[in-house]
């Protein structure tokens, strides 16, 4: 890859992602389930953008979405309604009336607050809403404790008892119809043991419900499936997936798959160029022109990211790469050996298609850089860069005249 090119023509800082490596490991994906009916639901909060979304949409894939804006990116890319579900422990009111009226598959509960209150919004609109119940296997994903989701310390999902009590009631109503399971217990999984104990503990739970007469056609073990970001190798697609499908014999369930990350993180990387090398008696600086607004998860989960200066040659020696932002939390490497650099050195920070570009802000008033992708050898625009103009559109007219 050419980055001076790219950066003669786009500037930096921007992100380059691969989509023929995201569909190839969807592929991957998919035919890792071929045993038996599968979905895949892409978690679009990893990534976003429309382009990347419609790409996924053309090669059959569903949505899991985790507000009304996301169900809306998926109509927009042309997502069939019945691709479509929604999760998240804090829908609205608002928002599981659209998630109604569009007619989405099925909506991910959280709790019997959530139940009840999606129970009087079918009523007003005399329909039948179908359900998932998003349960709380209690099981340990040993993950970061910010993107673990399973314990009951958490506050996703409900415990299986309630779970029980729900679906009963649920089957009941008038205006409900359970028709899923779910769970996700974390993200950046690289054992995968606790999602094969937790498909066991699940897959209990629909037996039960079965022999109540309460048949769901969803087992949807959510996403979580970790990517080796420093070189950590990563679960085995074929050990994931039999260890699923081992617990659902005599279940005849369709098997919902939410991965994000694992989609999406490889195929990603933040390009971005040396603005300055500062030296402090304590520590050599490498001070980039990307920041923590741009891609945060260094600074909010101590995440690691490789990082690559593919045309900087010297010797090694220890540097922090920061961003130019006015908190200290702004780094993207601490104490990482790289040669030294020049002003307008490119940085290639590796790993970032996932919860990047998504997670990222106008903090500081830094305009969102622009996304680009590979797609059949060709590289393309697939989000402008913001201008100032934008960023401040929304405030203009309440100024006071001078
Ligand atoms: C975030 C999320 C996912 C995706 O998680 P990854 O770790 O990126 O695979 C899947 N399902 C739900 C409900 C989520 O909130």
């Amino acid at each position: 890859m050419d980055y001076i090119k790219l950066k003669e023509e786009f500037k930096t800082p921007f992100y380059l992602y691969d989509f023929d490596l995201i569909k190839s490991r969807f592929l991957e994906l998919k035919s890792a389930f071929k045993a038996r009916k599968s979905q895949i639901f892409y978690a679009m909060k990893a990534n976003s953008n429309l382009s990347l979304l419609q790409m996924l949409a053309r090669l059959d894939s569903g949505f899991d979405c985790v507000s009304i804006g996301e169900v809306k990116r998926a109509l927009r890319v042309g997502a069939k309604p019945y691709k479509i579900i929604f999760s998240g422990v804090g829908k609205s009111e608002e928002e599981l009336e659209q998630a109604l009226k569009f007619d989405i598959l099925y909506i991910n509960l959280e709790s019997e607050e959530e139940m009840l209150l999606l129970e009087s919004v079918a009523k007003r609109l005399e329909l039948k809403a179908r359900i998932s119940i998003r349960v709380n296997p209690n099981v340990d994903a040993k993950t970061h404790p910010y993107i673990s989701t399973g314990l009951n310390e958490n506050k996703f999902g409900v415990e299986l008892d309630v779970a029980r009590k729900m679906y009963l009631y649920a089957a009941k109503s008038e205006f409900l119809e359970p028709v899923g399971v779910h769970f996700h217990i974390g993200s950046q999984l690289l054992d995968i043991s606790p999602i094969h104990e937790a498909a066991l503990i699940v897959a209990k739970l629909l037996r039960e419900l079965k022999a109540l007469k309460i048949e769901l056609k969803f087992f949807d073990v959510g996403g979580g499936l970790g990517v080796g970001y420093e070189g950590e190798e990563e679960p085995c697609l074929y050990d994931y997936a039999q260890g699923i499908l081992e617990n659902l014999s005599g279940l005849d369930v369709t098997i919902g798959l939410e991965p994000g990350r694992f989609l999406v993180a490889q195929s990603g990387m933040l390009v971005c160029s040396v603005l300055y090398e500062k030296i402090t008696p304590k520590k050599r600086f490498m001070v980039v022109d990307a920041a923590m607004n741009d891609l945060i998860r260094p600074s909010l989960y101590n995440a690691y990211h490789e990082i690559v200066l593919p045309y900087t040659k010297g010797e090694l020696s220890s540097c922090d790469v920061v961003g130019g932002i006015c908190e200290s939390g702004d780094f993207f490497a601490k104490d990482r050996r790289l040669a030294k650099s020049k002003s307008g050195d490119i940085v290639l920070i590796k790993e970032a298609g996932a919860y990047g570009f998504t997670m990222s802000s106008n903090y500081n008033t830094r305009p969102r850089i622009c996304e680009l992708a590979l797609e059949n050898g060709i590289i393309k625009m697939v989000r402008k860069r913001e201008k100032f103009e934008d960023l401040i559109a929304l405030e203009e007219e309440f100024l006071k005249d001078s």
